[in-house]
């Protein structure tokens, strides 16, 4: 099978299931990344419902595994741009953005980052922005490839010609290399797996809950990053320096609601929120937590258990999602109708955190349209229930978040249907 060549698109859980399965099958796989490393969102996760287990510490061996199996080439800051039909396979040609450093050389020291001009001064898009980076850097401690980066825009040199080019002087080995340039490659895959995954809902149109406006306000994701200790406060929840004991969660922002378009499940939510509430617990002592509520949905193996544990252990559920955040002196203070006694409450927190809704990624719609593929209502890719990685497009299956709301469990199913339905291509 050694001929047979296999292009993933996406590097997150899905598409690393997915090459690393096919390269066990003996198919030649180039694995297509538009960011610096794999990895996707669930590497920006502290830790991973019900079980909560480090989330890096699972998935970077994984991530690893990609980067030294030499059935799998790995293009990172990489994308299709076409794709044609030829024969039984296609024809893709790919565009691939600079590095501008030499990955051959760069040895990860990381001398380039503290001598850059623009150290802290860059918003960090991995922390989603509660950190600052300078212009050529690693986007986390365990990216793949462990190799630097600088980004064009940030860069004073390549956006301005002006600088002084610090970076250059104290790299040993010369890696920085100024001259690289886009690249197109063209090539011939045999079949395609897509797995570009998800965006998140983005909570500023609802101004009544002060996203955005008010201090203390924060989504799902930045949470995970303030708790990580890759992340901007090195994992202590701490906001503006100092450790908040009041926390207030709000679930289904952008989920199951009408007014956003979205009426679907985000399917992740209720449960990222209890683990939210069990990660406090365990960090802030004296915490107090309460979770608002359309309906909790703990589907999954274990997940009724963890909601339940999650409730005994003092966390305080209510049913009605708040109508308001405002400030006050000491703080916030969230109004809500409680659905079940009726009465409106108010009540005072440091913090209030978004579980905020799946959405397509932003790039599934031009994916979608360079590969003719058919989306559903809600502009996921579209598959049918008995076929659930099959596309509209005989050859190319899909798999995660890409084709709807799933948590890594039912992505990393996915990953195994759509190898399995490819291979059964491939065979034909
Ligand atoms: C706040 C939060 C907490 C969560 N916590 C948990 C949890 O505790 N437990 C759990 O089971 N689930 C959790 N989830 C869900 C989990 O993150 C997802 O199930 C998982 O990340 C889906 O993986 P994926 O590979 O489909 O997508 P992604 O992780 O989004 O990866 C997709 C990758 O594809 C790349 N890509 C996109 N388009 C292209 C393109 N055109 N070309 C090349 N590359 C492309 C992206 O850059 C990205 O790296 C959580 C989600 C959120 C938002
Ligand atoms: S580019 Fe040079 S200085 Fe920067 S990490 Fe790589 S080897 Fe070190
Ligand atoms: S050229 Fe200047 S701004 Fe660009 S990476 Fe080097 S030191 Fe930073």
């Amino acid at each position: 099978m050694s001929e047979i060549h296999v292009l993933v698109i996406g590097g997150g859980i899905a598409g690393i299931t997915a090459a690393l399965e096919l390269a066990s099958c003996g198919v030649e796989v180039t694995m297509l990344e538009e960011g610096p490393s794999i990895g996707g969102r669930m590497i920006q996760l502290d830790k991973t419902f019900p079980t909560l287990d480090c989330s890096s510490c699972t998935l970077t061996p994984k991530m690893v595994e990609v980067a030294l199996n030499p059935k799998i080439e790995l293009l990172t800051l990489a994308m299709p741009i076409e794709v044609l039909r030829e024969s039984r396979g296609f024809k893709v040609k790919i565009r691939k953005r600079p590095r501008y450093v030499d990955m051959s050389r760069c040895t990860a020291c990381g001398l380039c980052s503290d001598a850059c001009v623009m150290k802290g001064r860059i918003r960090h898009e991995f922390d989603c922005n509660l950190s600052k980076r300078p212009a050529i850097y690693i986007p986390f401690p365990q990216a793949v490839p462990q190799k630097y980066l600088i980004d064009g825009m940030g860069c004073l040199f390549i956006s301005r010609g002006k600088c002084k080019k610090a970076c250059v002087d104290v790299c040993g080995p010369n890696a920085i290399d100024f001259s690289q340039k886009e690249e197109i490659l063209e090539r011939y895959y045999d079949s395609i797996i897509v797995a570009p995954g998800f965006d998140l809902y983005d909570p500023t149109e609802k101004k009544e809950l002060g996203y955005g406006t008010l201090e203390g306000v924060l989504t799902g994701l930045e949470f995970e990053r303030l708790c990580s200790v890759t992340g901007p406060t090195g994992g202590e929840i701490k906001l503006n320096g100092k450790v908040p004991r009041r926390f207030y969660f709000i679930q289904c922002v952008g989920s199951r609601d009408r007014q956003t378009g979205a009426r679907f499940c985000s399917r992740v939510c209720c449960m990222y929120t209890a683990k939210h509430a069990n990660i406090i617990k365990d960090r802030i002592k004296d915490a107090q937590i309460y979770i608002s509520y359309i309906d909790v949905r703990a589907y999954g193996k274990g997940y009724e258990e963890f909601y339940k544990n999650t409730q005994d252990a003092g966390t305080f559920y209510i049913r009605g999602i708040p109508g308001e955040v405002v400030q006050t002196k000491e703080g916030l203070l969230v109004r809500v109708e409680d659905m079940l006694s009726g009465e409106i409450r108010e009540i005072d927190t440091d913090v209030v955190i978004l579980a905020t809704g799946v959405r397509p990624h932003k790039g599934t719609e031009e994916l979608c349209n360079i590969m003719s593929l058919k989306k559903d209502e809600y502009g996921f890719i579209k598959v049918n229930a008995t076929e659930p990685s099959r596309t509209n497009i005989e050859g190319i299956f899909v798999c995660g978040m890409a084709s709807g709301p799933k948590d890594i469990a039912d992505t990393v199913a996915s990953a195994g249907e759509a190898v399995a339905r490819c291979m059964e291509y491939l065979k034909e």
